[in-house]
């Protein structure tokens, strides 16, 4: 999802008043800043997160390109109280959105709860295989782009494993529903076809 300047102007300052109402915690990794009014070790767990989704698309295609220039800023909220104070706009579904992916010029902004269970960061891991992908290459087919990030971004992390490409939980949602014609793109699968692209 790319949003206009405008709106990541009104994200950062609808930002200032939360962090002056509670204590906030930066934890920097080698690829990212996390921002969190959970605990430092969540934020810590967050970061290890992110680094180890850019470590699985980095190994496993060597020799892409991977820093962009632009800070990925990865903002935390322990609750939806504090998520509807970040993103205002989404207060009607907030229930239901576990994280967001806002790619900008300068800096990129992830949200992601931390009270929704792990399983739930495909969608924002998913953007960020995006916005890697995008940077090394400029006309992919949709379906290839779309399949890449849903590929990578279901990647679960266990303790003595690494499962890349786990069954997408939307898989539920796609079983039972028609295909959809994308007549702009005729390498576009089935399946894929129903994914909104984010
Ligand atoms: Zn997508």
């Amino acid at each position: 999802m790319r949003i206009p300047a405008w709106l990541l102007c009104f994200l950062l300052v609808s930002l200032s008043p939360v962090w002056a109402a509670g204590n906030w915690v930066r934890v920097r990794s080698p690829h990212f800043t996390v921002l969190s009014d959970g605990t430092e070790k969540q934020a810590r767990d967050i970061a290890i997160g992110f680094e180890q989704i850019h470590a699985v698309f980095t190994q496993a295609l060597p020799g892409l390109r991977t820093d962009s220039g632009a800070e990925t800023i990865v903002i935390a909220p322990k609750d939806e109280r504090t998520f509807v104070q970040l993103a205002p706009w989404q207060k009607k579904q907030s229930a239901q959105i576990a994280g967001e992916f806002h790619q900008g010029w300068e800096k990129d902004f992830v949200v992601v709860r931390l009270d929704f269970p792990d399983e739930t960061r495909d969608t924002v891991y998913h953007e960020y295989i995006h916005k890697l992908l995008h940077l090394n290459f400029t006309r992919m087919p949709v379906w290839l782009d779309e399949g890449l990030a849903e590929f990578f971004g279901n990647t679960l992390f266990r303790s003595n494993q690494i499962l890349i490409g786990a069954p997408s939980p939307r898989i539920n949602f796609l079983r039972g529903k028609n295909t959809l014609s994308a007549p702009n793109h005729s390498h576009y699968r089935p399946g894929f076809s129903l994914l909104p692209r984010r």
